[in-house]
């Protein structure tokens, strides 16, 4: 008999040969490379995915942006940042290479995007790199641009058929959030880019799906036995999303003034954490199906309400870089949703989301009915319900509340916790490095669908662009407000509720 352990022992390197395939090699180009995405994020994801020997020694990165750089700026401007923020250091664990070495496979361009001389010396760069390094001439290309440049930069790239999947060489382009600001702006976007790539060569990244605790929601649902039965109606009360960050707005002012908690993080990080709680179980990890469950979950919330949902907005938003001194848009968002389905008729779905709260943590609680009978005599029972927290960052790990009982004689009952925690010391790889391998290698599971972009925005397009005044009210007095939230001004209250 094989118990689970020797069953890893005996496969042991063939599970793992079963997770290697071929390194992926190519040209990444991004498009905006001299801001913050590519600084903080795609630059060190890649180095660090290079450390780990996971893409092809001759893949090129080459950064496109309007602000004038040699190479080698543009590399001394990307050093700091890689020290700084990939998971992995240059030349700091063994099989890391110094940054040099890293840096060679990094050139740069300058031109304007709607320049078509920018993308004529992009496509004479790329078949000399091709020359040069026998670089497949695989195309990935990174849209880290302002939103309004997006269809800008893909028209161009069709007019030098950069789109076109050509022989064995494939075309990919990663398109980042935001996805429009409303249903018809969506709408829009998929037009163009449905005119210009196929639906296989368009990923759209939402990087929440790339976190390692957003997959593992998969595998606790659907690799374990004893969830499933409980993960309805019948067992389950209630369901909270919560999204807290502690920072402020920061920089990103003029894109945040425009678009508020709702449309920055609502519409689609946490609708995506509620699809994959939510959804039912697709037949395979694949991502049609996956995108099937996510839409058909979609589908069945009904409309939002206007007394389900409370926003706010931080005290000092409005002093705020790049702020309109009389803004009323929402930094704190609150709001119930009820799906409509066999699984989860009446039960509470809550997401809420906000900027400059006491502290930085996403985690998904899911609280349990009361016992239907106490048989001890206490009243922790009724108190104390059963809860699950998946923490999503930082600290991530799982957490299941229940009762015990307290050594000792009698039957006292206290509550206590099971932790599993999911790092074990090392950090885990960040989104980017997934969702970018998982481009070169053509899987689209992590990502959304141009669907599931839709159904989001028809339901909060309800609370964002129509019907509801938001109107700024004074703070509300901070003992009816919970501590985490006591930094809010109110904006809208929730009618029916405790904050
Ligand atoms: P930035 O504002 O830093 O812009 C990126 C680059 O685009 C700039 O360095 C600039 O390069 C160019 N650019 C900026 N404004 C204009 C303009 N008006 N006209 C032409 N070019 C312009 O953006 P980020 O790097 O922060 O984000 C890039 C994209 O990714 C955005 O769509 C953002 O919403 C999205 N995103 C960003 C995240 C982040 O953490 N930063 C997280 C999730 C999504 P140059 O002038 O040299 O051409």
């Amino acid at each position: 008999m094989f118990s689970c352990e020797n069953i890893k022992e005996f496969l042991g390197e063939s599970l793992e040969q079963n997770q290697i395939q071929e390194k992926p090699s190519c040209m990444i180009i991004i498009f905006g490379a001299s801001g913050d995405l590519t600084n903080r994020k795609v630059i060190p994801g890649i180095h660090s995915l290079n450390c780990e020997s996971r893409i092809g020694t001759n893949t090129q990165i080459i950064g496109v942006a309007r602000t004038k750089m040699t190479n080698e700026e543009f590399r001394d401007s990307l050093e700091e940042s890689v020290k700084n923020y990939s998971r992995l250091k240059p030349g700091k664990t063994t099989y890391c290479e110094p940054w040099d070495s890293f840096a060679k496979k990094i050139t740069y361009l300058y031109g304007d995007y709607d320049d078509p001389k920018t993308y004529q010396n992009l496509v004479q760069h790329l078949l000399d790199l091709n020359q040069k390094f026998k670089t497949p001439l695989n195309y990935l290309f990174y849209c880290a641009t302002p939103p309004q440049l997006y269809p800008i930069i893909l028209r161009h790239l069709a007019q030098f058929k950069l789109n076109q999947n050509r022989d064995s060489f494939w075309s990919r382009i990663i398109i980042e959030k935001p996805f429009g600001s409303n249903l018809e702006t969506a709408i829009e976007l998929h037009k163009v880019v449905n005119s210009i790539f196929t639906h296989s060569q368009v990923f759209y990244i939402d990087h929440y799906l790339g976190k390692e605790t957003v997959q593992s929601i998969l595998t606790f649902r659907f690799a374990n036995t004893i969830f499933e039965p409980i993960w309805n109606r019948n067992y389950i009360e209630s369901v909270h999303v919560n999204v807290m960050e502690s920072v402020d707005v920061g920089g990103r002012g003029n894109y945040y003034d425009k678009s508020g908690v709702i449309r920055d993080m609502l519409v689609n990080h946490l609708l995506q954490l509620l699809c994959l709680i939510a959804m039912e179980p697709p037949p395979r990890y694949t991502s049609d199906y996956l995108r099937r469950e996510k839409i058909k979950l979609l589908q069945s919330i009904k409309p939002i309400s206007c007394s389900n949902f409370a926003i706010g907005q931080y005290h000092g938003y409005r002093s705020e870089q790049k702020i309109s001194k009389d803004s009323n848009t929402p930094t704190y968002a609150d709001v119930d949703l009820e799906i409509d389905n066999w699984r989860w008729q009446g039960v509470r779905f809550r997401l809420s989301s906000g900027k400059k709260l006491a502290k930085k943590e996403t985690e998904i609680v899911l609280t349990f009915k009361q016992p239907p009978f106490s048989m001890f005599s206490t009243s922790l029972e009724s108190v104390c319900k059963n809860q699950l927290r998946i923490v999503i960052q930082p600290d991530e790990r799982i957490e299941l509340k229940m009762l015990s009982k307290i050594p000792g004689a009698g039957m006292k009952t206290q509550p206590m916790k099971l932790t599993y925690l999911y790092s074990q010391g090392e950090p885990l790889p960040d989104a980017y490095e997934r969702l970018l391998l998982d481009v070169m290698l053509g899987d689209s599971s992590l990502f959304t669908s141009a669907e599931e972009q839709r159904l989001s925005w028809k339901l909060f397009d309800s609370i964002t662009d129509h019907g509801i005044p938001i109107q700024y009210v004074s703070t509300l007095g901070t003992n009816s407000l919970s501590s985490l939230v006591s930094q809010v001004n109110y904006l809208l209250p929730r009618k029916t509720d405790d904050i």
